[in-house]
């Protein structure tokens, strides 16, 4: 029987949740890592990594399957109440990344324990810079996924209740996109506006002409949505600058719309800009796609679930963003939402997670990876 010091795993927690770090600045979460890893004599992979870690237990022959957890913390100020709240200002584990890398912790000592009873071997990651979708690319190209049969990866979920773990085949999180739009018109003095060509008319079109691509361009069969979340122009009363810019999300769930999405979302913005005179300037910047469960082994670990005392539960697909979905481009996955019971939404300044659930949650991924070695064998 493996045993979980519970206690020195919820304080190794409160000690990252102190010193949170922003992506792919996680030196001292890595160093932290390291040494519990060190310390728990578990072998750490060799690879060109700045931050972050990949930790492996078991022996060379039979299968090899990956537990995926994510270290970096948010550009936050954080508000929660917590006695272990950041130190560091502006920076907070927001996102729970702290619970999920503690979790794989967990999980990576209790495998330590049965390392000679492994029917293959489990490598653990501990990935940097999730919030900015840089860090699974990243880990992907060191090639220590290479081979692998599968990769499961976790996320808290303030909105299921503790001892709850959700999840489903196909589309779970959405596909990310973010956009900055410029639109470059003339200025000209507030009273005299027809010497000018007004950004800020041009902008206000911009922002309606954006509503018609989830109300008559996306299927309705498919879920997708687009925000404006920043507009900005101008600087007095009296003058009519001779810029805008605006700045938002497009959000979907299947690559056809998401392709669709893109393409109409130039047409529109480069159409208005036309019919109105001025120059524009798109800044496209393609996010993770979404995450998509293998049918195979997403019921597999939510069977794993039951059997490890958790309820599992098929949920709904949320439109969060989760760089986990890179991992799945190149090898079947599945990615599982622990249930905490909190208040607060993920990257909420007042934002927690469940101390209750992190042993159980790092027993689940152990015995999950024990039992997918025999599967995958
Ligand atoms: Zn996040
Ligand atoms: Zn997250």
């Amino acid at each position: 029987m493996s045993t979980l010091d519970e206690q020195a795993l919820i304080a190794f927690r409160h000690e990252l949740h102190r010193y949170p770090e922003l992506s792919n600045e996680e030196f001292e979460t890595t160093a932290r890592l390291r040494a519990q890893l060190e310390h728990h004599e578990i072998r750490i992979l060799d690879l060109p990594l700045a931050t972050g870690l990949v930790a492996e237990i078991g022996s060379g022959e039979g299968p090899l399957v990956v537990l995926r957890s994510d270290i970096d913390a948010l550009p936050i100020e954080e508000q929660s109440d917590v006695s272990f709240r950041s130190e560091r200002p502006g920076v907070m584990h927001a996102c729970g990344h702290d619970f999920h890398s503690c979790a794989a912790l967990g999980a990576a000592i209790l495998l330590k324990q049965q390392e000679a009873q492994l029917a293959g071997r489990v490598r653990i990651l501990f990935q940097a810079a999730e919030e900015t979708g840089q860090g699974a690319p990243v880990l992907l190209a060191t090639g220590a996924l290479h081979d692998a049969a599968v990769i499961f990866g976790i996320h808290n979920d303030p909105t299921l209740p503790p001892g709850v773990i959700g999840s489903k085949a196909g589309p779970l999180t959405a596909a990310v996109d973010r956009f900055k739009v410029t639109v470059r018109g003339i200025g000209s003095h507030a009273a005299r506006p027809h010497e000018s060509i007004d950004p800020i008319v041009i902008a206000g079109q911009l922002v309606t002409a954006l509503q018609t691509l989830i109300s008559r361009n996306a299927p309705s069969n498919d879920n997708a949505v687009v925000s404006v979340t920043q507009i900005h122009s101008g600087t007095t009363w009296n003058v009519i600058p001779d810029s805008a810019w605006l700045e938002g999300t497009v959000r979907s769930f299947s690559a056809e719309t998401r392709e669709l999405l893109s393409q109409r979302f130039h047409q529109i913005i480069n159409g208005i800009a036309a019919a109105f005179n001025a120059q524009v300037e798109i800044d496209w910047q393609a996010g993770p796609p979404s995450v998509v469960n293998d049918a195979n082994w997403v019921e597999f670990a939510l069977e794993q679930a039951s059997q490890s005392g958790f309820e599992a539960r098929v949920v709904e697909a949320s439109p969060i963003g989760e760089d986990f979905a890179f991992y799945q481009q190149a090898l079947p996955g599945a990615f599982m939402m622990i249930g905490t019971g909190e208040p607060y939404a993920l990257h909420h300044p007042a934002f927690r997670v469940n101390d209750d659930v992190l042993a159980p949650t790092a027993r689940y991924l152990s015995e999950l990876a024990v039992k997918a070695l025999v599967k995958a064998s």
